[in-house]
């Protein structure tokens, strides 16, 4: 009982005695924590782009002159800042919604190899040219839910992408391997201390924040990739080292 928290009510009971009633409130407890870090952290990643984007609207309407390449690079930064908050504000409504027991897993026939292809298509534009993309898929065609494994699979190849710096390497690959069908995505980037790992897929949990701005990061794609999982009964494998490279492998069940 170490490390829990009990609430114990003594309850009268007839003839002088008392009834002792105990309540496990340590699940309770933890889940109201993640809540209210969930909220405080939303709000926080909110509040910094708005901060910018009202800072420069005060000083427009503040009849203040302002010399047209200023203005210019003052509306960029506005712009880059609300489109950091409707990324944010997007992928807050994904997990949502594949946290909802009212929203149904639509199972259909996914065809993965071309659903890599179309995903290592968008890498190659995130990267412009930057990094080489190489894909292999050998695996089977997996029932699910094709806009949701879109969206895993794109995270973790987008973070391949952005966590690997320019003339690296990201490999993604669809086989069958024994136990089941397995994506995997493969990079040569900065990798991940070991320390991390178990907390990567934990909301708004990044190693480096500014690196994860920078790169349009929100935290939250490992949540998503972790959601989705969950609801197609896959599991995500995380092998990595620090300055060598990672790999992300979501292994599925078998048909
Ligand atoms: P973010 O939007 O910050 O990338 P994610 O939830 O997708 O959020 O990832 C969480 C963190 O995991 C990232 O901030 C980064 O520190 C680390 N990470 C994810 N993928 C990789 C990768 N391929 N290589 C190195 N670090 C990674």
């Amino acid at each position: 009982l170490r490390d829990r928290k009990l609430i114990c009510q003594i309850i009268p009971f007839e003839n002088r005695r008392q009834i002792l009633v105990t309540h496990d409130a340590t699940e309770t407890d933890r889940i109201e924590e993640m809540r209210r870090d969930f909220i405080a952290n939303a709000s926080h990643e909110l509040r910094t782009p708005l901060t910018v984007i009202v800072g420069f609207l005060e000083i427009a309407s503040s009849g203040m002159q302002i010399d047209p390449a200023s203005r210019e690079a003052h509306l960029k930064l506005m712009t880059e800042q609300a489109h950091r908050m409707q990324r944010l504000i997007e992928d807050m409504l994904t997990l949502s919604r594949l946290e909802s027991m009212d929203y149904p897993l639509r199972s259909e026939h996914v065809d993965v190899p071309a659903l890599v292809e179309s995903i290592a298509q968008e890498a190659r534009a995130l990267s412009g040219g930057k990094h080489e993309i190489t894909t292999s898929v050998d695996g089977p065609d997996v029932m699910g839910s094709t806009e949701e494994l879109r969206s895993a699979f794109g995270n973790l190849v987008s973070n391949a992408v952005r966590y690997t710096p320019a003339g690296g390497k990201v490999h993604i690959s669809w086989t069958n391997n024994g136990g089941g069908p397995q994506f995997a995505v493969t990079d040569t980037g900065i990798g991940i201390e070991q320390k991390h790992i178990a907390r990567l897929t934990e909301r708004f949990y990044r190693v480096d924040k500014s690196r994860s701005r920078d790169t349009q990061g929100t935290g939250l794609g490992l949540a998503i990739v972790k959601h989705v999982l969950l609801r197609h009964g896959g599991t995500l494998t995380i092998k990595s080292e620090a300055g060598k490279g990672s790999s992300f492998i979501v292994s599925l069940p078998k048909k």
